[in-house]
């Protein structure tokens, strides 16, 4: 007989074979040219448009959507992808819900903002289809910048260097290039191998040489990109996972949320990736939301995600938890794991409710089990491999306002450095700001 939701253990096939691709098929369908006028048409223009002040590469909205309703969506790509190269990418992950959407005008009167998220992905998926990359690259300056890191940050950074005419080299320690956009961001916000189309899109500026396989710490170190380079930029994320610090968290049939999903994200079969009868993720943020959908996506019966605190302190939002619930996703709150049990692999996960006590949580001392063949940690990822000469705060590289750090001529950005929300778009402006402020150093004298 073959597999079920209901079939013990860890295993794979527990669908059938022909309902993955449906399971997993694109989040937020694409707007039509008549739904992308109808939605632009709600867009009254606003002058100082909060959804622009809203998006942390400040999108020209108004403008772009103007465009839209005139009939030219590939001017309006461009005016998206002039403020953020990952335009299309943001369109299908930005958590738009608290961005610009949840200060649109419309949102706060009517509570229905317009559609700038889908508006977006309508305009750069239209430009993008065609192949066509409106930027062009200046003349050479013979100056050399290396890129460590090929995730948004550091395409972000390196687009830009090399339109200004730097001769870029992106290293990244993994296969390929892309970052979360291609080993971490759920399938269902990015399928059809989107990520790498994006990558080869943006590669078409010229100027840019990948190296993958190669690691900062290890094929790579500061000195000699110092020595080689005429500036370095570091994007190199959160590579490091958090520990649950609770008893017996070695056992096996226990991951890191993120190593579950990038498997997930490089199955060229998911009907041959095994996973659990009950799974239980820990965590409250995106990563937790992704791994468990992904985890009732793939067929598990019971998926449970349990977090420390209460609703309004998660990181994931309202719109991804409603999500995870749709899914069937059962979410516990004030909850922290103290054991996990098992005789070599994990059986059953122990919590312990809590309290905010003065701004402190604390356990009440009653707990409670949660049957599991497998356990995702999503509980935040951690800095790794940054040299000790760089300065760090509260845990990553610090920067100024423009992503410099303590040593000069080097630069950082993205998760791995302070300042902004962990998210896509983030890590994009923080690329682009850096990029304009090495240019500048640059082209000085
Ligand atoms: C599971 C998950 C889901 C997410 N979902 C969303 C979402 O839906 N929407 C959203 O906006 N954000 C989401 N995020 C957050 C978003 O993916 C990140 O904020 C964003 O990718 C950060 O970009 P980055 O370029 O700073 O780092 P990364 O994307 O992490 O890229 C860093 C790159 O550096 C490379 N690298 C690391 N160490 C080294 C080294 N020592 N030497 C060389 N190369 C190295 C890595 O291989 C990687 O390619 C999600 C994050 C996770 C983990
Ligand atoms: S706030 Fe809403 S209505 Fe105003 S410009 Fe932005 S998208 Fe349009």
């Amino acid at each position: 007989m073959s597999n079920t939701p209901l079939t013990p253990g860890i295993t794979a096939g527990r669908l059938p074979e022909e309902s993955y691709a449906a399971q997993f098929s694109d989040l937020h369908p694409v707007l039509d040219e008549h739904e992308a006028l109808v939605a632009a048409d709600r867009c009254y223009f606003c002058h100082d448009a909060p959804c622009m002040t809203a998006c942390p590469t400040s999108i020209d909205v108004p403008l772009f959507i103007r465009q839209i309703m005139t009939g030219t969506p590939e001017a309006a790509a461009k005016t998206i992808l002039e403020q953020n190269i990952l335009g299309g990418m943001c369109a299908r992950v930005c958590p738009t819900e608290t961005l610009c959407e949840e200060v649109c005008v419309r949102e706060v009167a009517e509570g229905k903002p317009v559609e700038i998220g889908r508006l977006q992905r309508y305009a750069t998926d239209i430009l993008m289809e065609k192949g066509v990359h409106p930027f062009t690259r200046a003349e050479p300056t013979g100056k050399t910048v290396a890129v460590v890191g090929a995730g948004p940050a550091g395409l972000s950074a390196a687009h830009r260097l090399a339109m200004y005419g730097h001769d870029v080299v992106m290293f990244d320690a993994r296969p390929k290039s892309g970052g979360l956009n291609e080993y971490g961001i759920a399938s269902y916000k990015a399928p059809d191998g989107f990520a790498q189309k994006e990558v080869d899109w943006l590669m078409q500026i010229g100027g840019i040489t990948v190296v993958n396989g190669k690691k900062l710490g290890a094929e790579l170190s500061i000195e000699g990109l110092k020595s080689e380079y005429d500036a370095v930029f570091l994007a190199i994320g959160l590579a490091g996972v958090n520990a649950l610090r609770a008893e017996g968290e070695d056992k096996s049939g226990v991951l890191d949320a993120v190593d579950f999903i990038s498997e997930l994200r490089q199955a060229e079969d998911l009907s041959k990736l095994p996973i659990g009868r009950n799974v239980v993720v820990i965590g409250g943020g995106m990563t937790a939301v992704d791994a468990a959908v992904q985890a009732k996506l793939l067929g598990a019966q019971n998926v449970s995600m349990v977090y420390r605190r209460g609703r309004a302190r998660m990181s994931a939002s309202e719109y991804e938890q409603d999500l995870a619930a749709s899914k069937g996703v059962q979410i516990f709150y004030n909850a922290a794991p103290v054991a996990v049990y098992g005789n070599g692999s994990v059986t059953e996960v122990e919590f312990e409710y809590t309290a905010e006590d003065g701004g402190t949580l604390k356990g009440t001392g009653e707990t409670f089990r949660l049957p599991a063949d497998q356990v995702f940690k999503a509980i935040g990822q951690a800095l790794d491999g940054v040299p000790e000469e760089i300065e760090i705060t509260g845990g990553k590289i610090a920067v100024d306002a423009v992503g410099r750090t303590s040593v000069p001529g080097i630069w950082a950005g993205g998760d791995c450095a302070t300042g902004g929300e962990d998210l896509t778009v983030t890590a994009v402006a923080e690329g682009r700001d850096a990029a304009e402020d090495i240019h500048a150093k640059l082209m000085e004298g």
